[in-house]
């Protein structure tokens, strides 16, 4: 293995390279395009072009592609050769307009209604601000996508715009206390990726795994996660060799991949990077989870992102680890040694408690998905309910603030450990929390609600907008007041009183919390159907439309796809079920019911005193369970072919809840109970233990 140092960012037009092979001036002027925001110009992108081509081919490409993030949830490209004509032979080339522009047919992506099929123009637009890479000799460009009309239609375009809103709102306060050499500020992003290791084999034979990434029958294994012993466990050799592959690969691309664990359940694990701009960091995190399959596939592996791959034990999630720090170095978000003088900190805080409270239906709509929703409130996960947590600490110093009363600092306590070869050292001010959906954690917060395949880019977008508007009207407090510091402590308080009811230290397992949640007012949006019923709320339009990160329109289509997406999962997923337990699971009780029969059939005609009770007690059951599954069978096609037909998308996504959702799972405890009482040689699948304990 080469030196991590020189493998890292290998594949990447960074920085480094970018100053060893374009000419000053073009370095400069592109450096000020990502630095500060400023317009490029097209004789720039003529030199940045040909050198980039020039280091691609360099490293074996042969293409370049635009790589976007529709709406499908997963990124896209389309790959164009670098060939000119020339003669009878061709030359390599790449020009500033085909790294600037690309027209990729865009009819067939998702749309939400804006577009029809025939007004199939779209185009992808270069992000300077995300650096070009190369994988599977292709020069892959990081770009932004919009339909002919100029309606948004992918992630980034709103994350980005989202970014430049509340870079301005700060900039705008911190110079109202003061800070006038800050002049941007940028959210951090650290998402912590949880997935499964399964063997590629067993997985192979598995219908649901392949159409759906999830299991929709098996019953449990003898074990599970109840000893505890997978968490932090010592990696398996397999799962190891593929977690080095997997480092490499991601060095290469310049991904801070940073820690690497096993997870609660069984063949579960997590990866987390070291933070970087949002930007960035959602490339990188789709990035990441498209090698992390792709190296997989070497290992004889798959690795499942599903957020409920196995019913029984833990689902997948990922924490997206946020934070606001300044171009002068300074993270916003840090409360220093004494937070209680910290009013600037206090001001930032606020402005997100207020934020996290008036917004928590967008919060839990960005993270609602058909996947999602088998963890959100299953005890495995933060609850469907939105609210914060600030620890002892913090907690203490923000009621001794609404209070009117004095804060008296708990000084970091030294951790003894009473054995004298262990050293001492300071203990954090708070303890964790891992039951908070929205926990601050020191200098930073953590929004743990994310299922483990969603782009980031959502809930971020979301997440820097309503920060943004609360600092917009924050400003318009301040801005006139004649004594900064009276007027700055003033609305803290007042902000913190108005909100405090987010703001819950306590266990979110709990059913004490879901009442007192309840009394508090706070929502409890339980499946995506309920949360997603609140996504076209007016303040919600007027939140986006006023700081022009979409229209009411996009919003709209936005809206529009996430159900429709919802809706077509779950039909794959009972159409799967249906032809699973057609066309395998019952042939197979048959199979083995018969094979009962001929056994009981023969002792009895071998002797009349050979009891065969066993065979008819097997067959008994067997049968009768049968007849209720084919029964179930028919009922989960009834109500699929019910909610197919319903033409508005709301409404259906409630029928996909409630009638097709309910009917999978009754026919799934039917089929897990059959599988239990037949042999094994006549099962059709791989079971709980192959899946879970095959690596
Ligand atoms: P945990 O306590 O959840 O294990 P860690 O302290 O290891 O968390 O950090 C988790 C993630 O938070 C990492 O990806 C880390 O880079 C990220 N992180 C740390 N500081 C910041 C920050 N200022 N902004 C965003 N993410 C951060
Ligand atoms: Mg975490």
């Amino acid at each position: 293995m080469t030196k991590v140092p020189e493998l890292f960012g290998s594949m990447v037009f960074g920085d480094k390279v970018m100053q060893e092979r374009l000419p000053k001036a073009t370095y400069k002027a592109l450096k000020k395009t990502v630095e500060n925001g400023e317009p490029l110009d097209i004789s720039v992108a003529n030199v940045v072009a040909n050198a980039m081509k020039d280091w691609a081919v360099e490293l074996g490409c042969t293409h370049f592609t635009h790589w976007f993030q529709p709406m499908t949830g997963v990124t896209a490209e389309k790959h164009d050769s670098f060939i000119q004509p020339c003669g009878d032979s061709v030359i390599m080339e790449f020009s500033g307009k085909e790294l600037i522009k690309g027209e990729p047919d865009a009819s067939s992506f998702p749309s939400g209604g804006i577009r029809a099929t025939f007004e199939a123009r779209g185009y992808t637009t270069w992000d300077p601000t995300s650096p070009a890479f190369v994988r599977d000799s292709t020069l892959y460009i990081p770009t932004a996508f919009c339909s002919y009309t100029g309606e948004v239609l992918d992630k980034k375009t709103p994350l980005l715009r989202s970014m430049e809103r509340l870079s301005a709102e700060a900039v705008r306060v911190l110079h109202l206390l003061g800070k006038t050499d800050v002049t941007r500020v940028a959210t951090t992003v650290g998402p912590e990726q949880e997935y499964f290791l399964i063997d590629r084999e067993a997985y192979e034979q598995r219908e649901d795994l392949k159409l759906c990434g999830r299991t929709l029958f098996g019953a449990k294994a003898p074990k599970g996660q109840e000893l505890e012993d997978h968490y932090f466990g010592s990696i398996k050799t397999r799962v190891a060799a593929y977690m080095r592959d997997l480092d490499e690969e991601l060095w290469k691309l310049g991904i801070l991949a940073k820690t690497k664990h096993n997870e609660v359940a069984p063949s579960q694990h997590e990866l987390a990077p070291i933070f970087s701009t949002s930007n960035i960091a959602t490339d990188h995190n789709e990035l990441t989870m498209e090698v992390m399959q792709k190296v997989a596939e070497k290992h004889g592996l798959v690795c499942l992102l599903h957020e409920k791959p196995f019913k029984g034990v833990n689902g997948s999630g990922k924490h997206n680890n946020w934070s606001i720090s300044t171009n002068t170095g300074e993270n916003l978000l840090s409360p220093g040694k004494h937070p209680e003088d910290n009013i600037q900190f206090l001001l930032f805080l606020s402005a997100i408690v207020k934020a996290v409270d008036e917004y928590q239906d967008l919060l839990r709509i960005t993270v609602a998905s058909a996947g999602n929703d088998h963890r959100l409130g299953a005890n495995e996960a933060p609850p469907a309910i939105i609210s914060m947590y600030l620890g002892d600490d913090l907690g203490a110093l923000v009621d001794s603030i609404i209070e009117g009363k004095d804060y008296h600092s708990h000084k970091a306590a030294k951790m003894e450990t009473g054995v004298d070869v262990l050293p001492d050292f300071r203990k954090d001010s708070s303890d964790r929390n891992r039951t908070s959906p929205f926990a601050f954690t020191g200098n930073k917060f953590e929004f743990r609600a994310l299922g483990s395949s969603l782009n980031i880019a959502c809930p971020n977008y979301m997440l820097n907008t309503m920060v943004a508007e609360e600092l917009r009207q924050f400003y318009e407090v301040l801005k006139d007041a004649d004594d900064m510091q009276a007027a700055v402590k003033a609305l803290i308080k007042d902000t913190l009183t108005a909100h405090k009811r987010i703001i819950f230290n306590g266990d979110n397992y709990s059913d004490e919390w879901v009442a007192e949640a309840e009394r508090r007012g706070l929502l409890n949006l339980k499946s995506l159907p309920e949360a997603l019923s609140h996504f076209m709320d007016k303040k919600n339009i007027d939140l986006f439309v006023s700081h022009n990160i979409c229209s009411e329109q996009e919003l709209r289509a936005r809206y529009e796809i996430d159900l429709e997406t919802y809706c077509k999962q779950i039909n794959i997923e009972a159409l799967t079920m249906a032809d699973m337990a057609k066309k395998n699971i019952t042939p197979a009780v048959s199979l083995y019911v018969r094979e009962l029969a001929d056994t009981a059939l023969a002792k009895k005609a071998l002797s009349d005193d050979i009891p065969v009770s066993v065979e008819l007690d097997a067959i008994k059951s067997l049968s009768a369970k049968q007849e209720k599954f084919v029964a179930l069978t028919a009922q989960l096609e009834e109500a699929t072919a019910q909610a197919a037909a319903i033409t508005d998308n709301q409404e259906k996504a409630f029928a996909y809840r409630n009638k097709v959702f309910a009917a999978m799972e009754e026919l799934r405890e039917v089929g897990d109970s059959m599988e239990t009482e037949t042999s094994a040689d006549y099962w059709p699948y791989p079971d709980y233990t192959d899946l879970l304990f095959g690596v």
